[in-house]
């Protein structure tokens, strides 16, 4: 047998979104935090038309798509990274800082790539709990050695929904050496309604030492084409293009993220109405007693301990898959109003089981 790396022995197969079907025959994913709309016609007419292309290869530098990113923000294309994925663009960016003795301090619980991210590349974590369900920038600012090479601040925060404000995100990134790495994961910045939540975008450019990551996977409804982007300071985009597999962007998602640029109005109001949903859900669970923290984000978490896989179990008997996080709790997505309703209905049961 070939001798690999020890790290490997201690990496979990990967466990992808559970699906669940009831009795009858329903079945509704709430357990990737998916759009839960099928492509807009405009975005699947461009990649029909992107198909007959695929006899080659694709722009290795993504370069319609930086640009279109870059005016999207207005930043420089030169700030922009694209990536297959923000989870691909997170393993380069330990590509760029990762190696024995470096230190990666994020918050805990938050998004299970990290760990995973962060052994892969030889870097050692340092996890800092949350305070209440929210992370604590205090304490993770505390945790910073010689040692730290990177911090990730996953805002908002995933599996809990819960947000960082401008203050306290200012005060952290005060304390913060210029030569540690702060990466703002925002995946769901197009969720978020709370205006006291800095977008990174309006901070990144006086700190050499910040970056943001974005994606198309989640408002914008390209998971299954796996296309994300980081945008920071020449340095860190330079840095992270370097780690680029290369043609890591393939084409028809290169087209696809182009083309939802161009029909981000009719994706926003999507978006708008998950939003509306997600606060409809949330009051619903209240009423129902349950504890929910403030999500600004396509989930809401409920934190149930010892009882999360018996809840995870009532809910796929109802086919409702949802995120169970053993001794942990549960991540549920917001999906279609159907979706939630038989949710609702089954968290209402289990409230008197
Ligand atoms: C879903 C998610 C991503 C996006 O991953 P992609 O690789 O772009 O699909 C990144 N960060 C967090 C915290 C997420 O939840």
């Amino acid at each position: 047998m070939p001798r690999f790396r020890a790290i490997l022995d201690t990496v979990p197969a990967y466990k992808a979104g559970k699906t669940a079907m009831s009795a009858d025959g329903r079945s509704y994913k709430l357990s990737s935090n998916e759009s839960p709309y099928g492509p807009l016609p405009s975005v699947v007419e461009a990649v029909s038309r992107a198909a007959s292309e695929m006899h080659l290869y694709p722009d290795p530098a993504s370069t319609a798509l930086t640009n279109a990113i870059a005016e999207r923000h207005g930043v420089p294309p030169e700030h922009v990274a694209a990536g297959a994925g923000s989870v691909t663009l997170l393993q380069q960016l330990f590509e760029t800082v990762g190696e024995p003795g470096a230190e990666v301090i994020y918050a805990w619980q938050s998004f299970e790539a990290y760990p995973l991210m962060a052994d892969l590349s030889g870097a050692t974590s340092v996890r800092v709990p949350l305070l209440g369900e929210t992370h604590h920038l205090e304490a993770m600012a505390d945790a910073i050695t010689p040692q730290t090479r990177m911090i990730l601040v996953c805002n908002p925060n995933n599996p809990t929904g819960t947000v960082v404000h401008a203050a306290e995100l200012e005060a952290f990134l005060d304390r913060v050496p210029e030569d540690v790495l702060v990466v703002l994961d925002e995946a769901y910045r197009e969720y978020v309604r709370d205006a006291g939540v800095t977008d990174g975008l309006t901070v990144y450019g006086d700190r050499p030492n910040v970056a943001v990551l974005r994606t198309f996977s989640k408002a914008y409804g390209l998971a299954g084409l796996r296309v994300g982007y980081l945008i920071g300071n020449e340095p860190v985009a330079s840095a992270v293009r370097k780690t680029t597999v290369p043609f890591a962007v393939n084409h028809l998602a290169q087209t696809a993220a182009i083309a939802s640029l161009a029909a981000e109005d009719e994706l926003l109001e999507r978006v708008d109405i998950v939003v509306k949903e997600r606060e409809r859900v949330r009051e619903a669970l209240i009423s129902q007693d349950w504890t929910v923290p403030i999500t600004e984000a396509n989930f809401v978490w409920l934190r149930l301990g010892d009882r999360t896989m018996d809840f995870a179990g009532s809910c796929a008997l109802e086919g409702v898959a949802v995120r169970a996080f053993a001794g942990e709790g549960v991540r549920i997505s917001i999906g279609t109003p159907e979706a939630n309703d038989t949710l609702l209905a089954a968290t209402e049961a289990f409230r008197h089981a």
